[in-house]
């Protein structure tokens, strides 16, 4: 194995000078630290000790939000009782509570993955995240430009803690890669993923007032999106299908909650 470079970085400026294509930052480490991992890189770059995980209230525009540091783990987040319970919910789609006490919010959303178990959540929700430089803008513009921002240094996402979200997750085993995970807010937005095509076009059922079934199935079907293929976890139409009903029944159960 190639021996790796590391550097514990004593300040956030300087954490985010160092970083560049062949470096990576190390927050939790789960992912880096893997077999197979997905992330290649000779430089790691230690953001451990900068005081990220911090969880506390905060403003955006003059909007009350929750602001969690991007080293908090999922496990501090499901502890913590000014966090509320959908994004509690959302990380303990991570089954593993050993997993959960050192993997990162900050990680989980820099990989983007497709089969994320945050970024529906906080797509949905409408939540922020924040670089180093004090740039602000959407976790759904975050994961839609993705290469435009891997060398950038997360520092906090800002989650509105007034928003409901329903979400589910679907996959074989709780440790399992999930297939499908759909987020409904009570915002009304939809966020919708499918394995190995990652976060669906779901700007017409966010903006449809019909969601019943029916609807939600013609629109799942009719979306173009050709990398929704049949794989080992089943069918194009199976996971539409999946999809679209999971969107009817948590936009149901948002309505129920808001009477
Ligand atoms: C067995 C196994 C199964 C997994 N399954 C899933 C899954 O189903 N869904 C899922 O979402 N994840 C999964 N993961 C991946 C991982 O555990 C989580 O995504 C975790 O939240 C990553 O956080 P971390 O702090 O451990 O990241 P690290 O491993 O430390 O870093 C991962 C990447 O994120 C970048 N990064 C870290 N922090 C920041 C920051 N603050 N700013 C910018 N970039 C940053 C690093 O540069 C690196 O590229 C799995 C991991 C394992 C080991």
């Amino acid at each position: 194995m190639a021996e790796k470079e590391f550097i514990v970085a004593k300040s956030i400026p300087i954490a985010a000078r160092l970083k560049d294509g062949k470096s990576a930052f190390l927050a939790g480490g789960t992912e880096i630290n893997r077999l197979g991992s997905s992330v290649d890189a000779s430089k790691l770059i230690s953001i451990g000790r900068l005081g990220l995980d911090t969880i506390n209230e905060a403003e955006v525009d003059g909007v009350s939000c929750l602001r969690i540091g991007a080293t908090a783990t999922f496990q501090e987040c499901v502890e913590n009782p000014k966090v509320p319970g959908w994004f509690r919910q959302a990380c303990l789609f991570m089954s593993s509570r050993i997993k959960r006490n050192m993997a990162t919010i900050g990680g989980n959303v820099a990989l983007a993955r497709d089969d994320s178990y945050l970024i529906p959540s906080l797509v949905a929700s409408g939540s922020l995240v924040e670089f180093s430089n004090g740039r602000i803008l959407s976790v759904a513009k975050y994961v839609k430009d993705h290469h435009r921002y891997t060398d950038r240094l997360i520092v906090a996402i800002y989650i509105d803690p007034q928003v409901r979200v329903e979400a589910k997750r679907f996959s074989n085993t709780a440790a399992g890669h999930a297939y499908v995970t759909v987020a409904v807010s009570s915002n009304g937005d939809v966020a919708a993923q499918i394995k190995g095509a990652g976060l669906l076009d779901t700007s017409v059922i966010s903006n449809s007032l019909d969601r019943s079934e029916k609807f939600c199935l013609k629109w799942i079907k009719n979306l173009r999106n050709p990398k929704v293929r049949n794989d080992m976890y089943g069918s194009s139409a199976y996971k539409r299908y999946l999809t679209g009903v999971t969107v009817a029944t948590l936009s149901e159960k948002i309505r129920e909650a808001s009477k």
